[in-house]
């Protein structure tokens, strides 16, 4: 038995109704991104429809909160390695 599998689409920054597709066996909500939204957030790229433009879309995002990541722990580690090195300077390591 086959039931039909729909999938709502809705942008996922304003919310707005992008239609419906086949759910492949999955029913529920896909996110995409609307012309409008897209053109806010990557006016350097034109607007395609499509699941491989999703997967860029997810890739940039990963991509920049790897850096955010990266940066975070890069600051942190030389903060720590800074108060190792003043408090070593003052003698207060035990060794
Ligand atoms: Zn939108």
């Amino acid at each position: 038995m086959n039931s039909k599998t729909i999938l709502k689409v809705k942008c996922m920054d304003c919310g707005a109704d992008m239609g419906e597709k086949d759910g492949k066996g999955v029913t529920g909500i896909s996110h995409g991104i609307c012309e409008k939204c897209w053109n806010e957030r990557y006016p350097e790229y034109p607007y395609l429809l499509g699941e491989p433009l999703m997967t860029e879309i997810k890739l940039l995002k990963l991509a920049k909160y790897r850096d955010r990541k990266q940066q975070e722990l890069e600051r942190a580690l030389s903060l720590t390695a800074r108060i190792r090195v003043a408090q070593g300077r003052a003698g207060g390591l035990p060794k």
